[in-house]
């Protein structure tokens, strides 16, 4: 028995379409499981990839600013596999304006789809794995979910958040099956950080910072991911995985 192998089961990733969901989205695969690519477009590099190397692109669109989407898409996953085993909390925005001049659109937006669709997915989600006593959800957090960051004040509220909805469901569900974790990335190369690259002062200062030497890949986070979602971590509950080459131990 592979602890690790992810056959027979079904999975939902959201914003699979570029950087960790991506990853995420092709190591899932990889270990045996079916995946509904939850995104905004219906094509992307990851629905290709998979087609390339075989496997069925299952694909749902859905804006996660809409507050009817974390039901649509689990009808969606239920529809095409017949139940959800893993959810991963994938998709994630960031808008970068100094506290004083911040908008309520970009705070709003940003807690709805990093938070707000985090815990109603969750649900959404729970109700089915309830049922039959099984169930991983993984929460995408972020540095931020224990740092102020600087000019990213909604980011840090709503990956603080994060990691709270991610314990409170584990002491909730844990005893009903259900295993809830969050993976916290460092500073990774996506376009998430772009802007942030493109400034090559803190670039430099963030790059030094961080033991390892160098920024994360998204495929940094396949192996972890695939532990999350798979027997592995049975007894691994509201647990906050930092992947981060480092930094939070500097
Ligand atoms: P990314 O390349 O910008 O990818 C974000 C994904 O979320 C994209 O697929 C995007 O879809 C999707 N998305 C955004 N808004 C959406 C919406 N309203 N409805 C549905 N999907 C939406 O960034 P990433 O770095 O891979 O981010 C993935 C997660 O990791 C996020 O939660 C982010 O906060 C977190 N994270 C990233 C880092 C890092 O250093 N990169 C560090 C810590 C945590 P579109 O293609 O349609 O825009």
């Amino acid at each position: 028995m592979n602890p690790f192998d992810l056959s027979g089961t079904s999975a939902i990733v959201t914003g699979a379409s570029t950087g960790l969901g991506a990853a995420i989205t092709l190591a899932l695969a990889d270990a045996g499981a079916e995946v509904l690519l939850v995104d905004r477009r219906e094509q992307s590099e990851t629905v290709e990839h998979l087609r390339e190397h075989g496997k069925t692109a299952h694909t749902f669109q859905a804006d996660l600013l809409d507050p009817g989407a974390p039901q649509m898409i689990v009808d969606a996953a239920i529809k095409e596999f017949g139940k959800v085993d893993i959810l991963v909390n994938n998709a994630g925005i960031i808008r970068r304006t100094p506290a004083l001049e911040f908008s309520e659109k970009d705070w709003d937006e940003v807690m709805t789809v990093n938070s707000r669709a985090v815990f109603f997915l969750s649900q959404a989600a729970g109700r089915d794995m309830v049922k039959r006593k099984y169930g991983k959800i993984i929460n995408v957090a972020s540095l931020l979910s224990f740092q102020g960051g600087i000019t990213v004040p909604s980011y840090s509220a709503s990956k603080g958040a994060v990691a709270q909805i991610t314990k409170a469901l584990a002491n909730e569900w844990a005893s009903l099956g259900i295993n809830v974790n969050a993976i916290a990335p460092g500073y990774m190369v996506t376009n998430n950080t772009e802007q942030l690259r493109a400034n090559e002062t803190r670039y430099r200062q963030i790059t030094e910072r961080i033991p390892a030497g160098r920024w994360g890949e998204p495929e940094d986070l396949a192996g972890v991911a695939v532990f999350l979602a798979s027997k592995a971590s049975d007894y691994v509950n509201g647990h906050v995985l930092v992947v981060d080459g480092g930094w939070m131990a500097r």
